[in-house]
């Protein structure tokens, strides 16, 4: 049976998480939007006090052993004040932890995924290097092994986090013949943390969006890993690479859904509110096209991100599911953003509106964890079956109450 019907445990989420983020967040993101500035001990401070940063991982690992469809509402409810709250649980939450979960020792989860789901550590995911992005066999990062250790050396780029987060999921080859010959089965996942001698971090320069959330590079300049801190098996860093997607990727399906209905709202707001020719800009029909829009879309979207979310529950695979809910509501937070800007004319042109935050923030999500094109490609190949999902050694726990 499928029931749309959130249980008591998912409304009082979305309750918290909506009404923190409007008291915490809201009055403040404008300011810390225009300064560039993340405001770690407020919001990361705030998400772990909510326990959203281990919102899907079992209590015994310091989360809060919520199902999937709870991470979806986060992610929906923090996107619907500010892309840089829903990138924390994007990139922390679900790249990291839930890998970390999956994939990781009891030793690595005792170590690292318990801190990280109390809050008391943040984490990131480093796939992405100046040359390898949507080509990621084109990696250069290596880990050549040395005794009961692993020398990383390589730079990641664009990565969400670089500066702030405590440990890192970073993705090197360790076999280098496989690595000339492209084949991905030579990639191996690590996880670093920040104090390793060799590491050090950056700002991208010039980025204009998410301004309020951090993004930068990582250098690796010899950095010896222990074997202890290889998640999963040498080989298997293409696999946790593309598991770890299917989970972030479901919290940016959800988040871009929320910035849908942000842009609803504040577009319903302004219609009503703004006259033209003696009547309400609202009663025009060319306005109600777009706002009908945005709600379509926003319902499609949300659908679609609950699909994904119950196979999660499920057990289920679902990389086709959460790819095809990433890439509707990415492409459509993007048109309903760029309308949203349309409804308020120039004043939607000025930071005195959220609706020019909200387009600066969408674009990003149209581009990373998978590109426009890349999902559209990935849909397409299912269809025509050049693609198939072959099982992997472990799958996500399914959620068990
Ligand atoms: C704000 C932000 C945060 C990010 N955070 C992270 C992070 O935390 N960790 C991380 O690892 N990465 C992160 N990324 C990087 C992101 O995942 C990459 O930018 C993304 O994978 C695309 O790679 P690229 O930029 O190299 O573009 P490219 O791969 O160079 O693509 C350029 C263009 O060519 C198109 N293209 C490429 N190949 C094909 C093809 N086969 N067919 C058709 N079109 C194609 C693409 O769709 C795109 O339009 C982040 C990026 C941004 C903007």
């Amino acid at each position: 049976m499928i029931d749309f019907t959130l249980t008591d445990e998912q409304r009082l989420l979305e309750q918290s998480v909506r009404e923190w983020a409007a008291r915490e967040v809201a009055p403040f993101i404008r300011d810390h939007d225009r300064r560039h500035h993340f405001d770690r001990d407020r919001i990361v401070g705030g998400m772990a006090k909510l326990g959203l940063l281990g919102i899907s991982v079992p209590a015994g690992y310091g989360g809060a052993g919520m199902d999937y469809i709870s991470l979806g509402i986060a992610s929906e409810e923090l996107e619907y004040v500010d892309t840089s709250l829903r990138v924390i649980m994007s990139v922390h939450t679900g790249l990291n932890c839930l890998s970390l979960l999956t994939w990781g020792t009891e030793e690595q989860k005792q170590r690292y995924l318990v801190p990280q789901s109390e809050g008391a550590k943040l984490a990131g995911y480093g796939l992405t290097e100046p040359g390898a992005g949507s080509d990621v066999r084109a990696l250069q990062t290596t880990a050549v092994r040395r005794g009961d250790r692993y020398v990383l050396t390589g730079e990641k780029s664009w990565i969400s986090l670089a500066n702030v987060a405590d440990n890192f999921l970073v993705f090197a080859w360790t076999d280098l013949e496989k690595k000339q010959r492209r084949d991905p089965s030579g990639l191996s996942a690590f996880i670093v943390e920040r104090t390793f001698k060799g590491f050090a971090s950056g700002p991208m320069k010039e980025k204009w969006g998410i301004l309020a959330g951090d993004t930068g590079w990582f250098t690796l300049d010899e950095v010896e890993v222990p074997e202890a801190n290889l998640l999963g098996e040498p080989g298997e860093g293409f696999k946790i690479a593309m598991f770890a997607l299917d989970q972030g990727r479901f919290t940016v399906a959800a988040g871009a859904t929320g910035l849908v209905r942000a842009c609803r709202d504040a577009s319903v707001r302004y219609a009503k509110d703004r006259r033209t020719f003696g009547v309400e800009i609202g009663q025009h029909q060319l306005v109600k096209e777009m706002i009908a829009q945005m709600e379509s879309d926003y319902e499609a979207a949300r659908l679609l991100w609950l699909r994904a979310g119950w196979l999660k529950n499920e057990g289920q695979r679902n990389t086709k599911e959460t790819g095809l809910a990433k890439w509707f509501a990415t492409v459509a937070s993007e048109r309903a953003a760029s309308d949203a800007v349309q409804i308020h004319g120039a004043n939607g042109y000025s930071d005195e509106y959220p609706v020019g935050r909200f387009y600066r923030n969408c674009k990003a999500a149209v581009i990373y964890e998978g590109t426009r094109e890349i999902h559209k490609l990935m849909q397409a190949d299912y269809l025509l079956g050049y693609r198939t999902d072959r099982p992997t050694r472990r799958a996500l726990p399914a959620y068990k109450q």
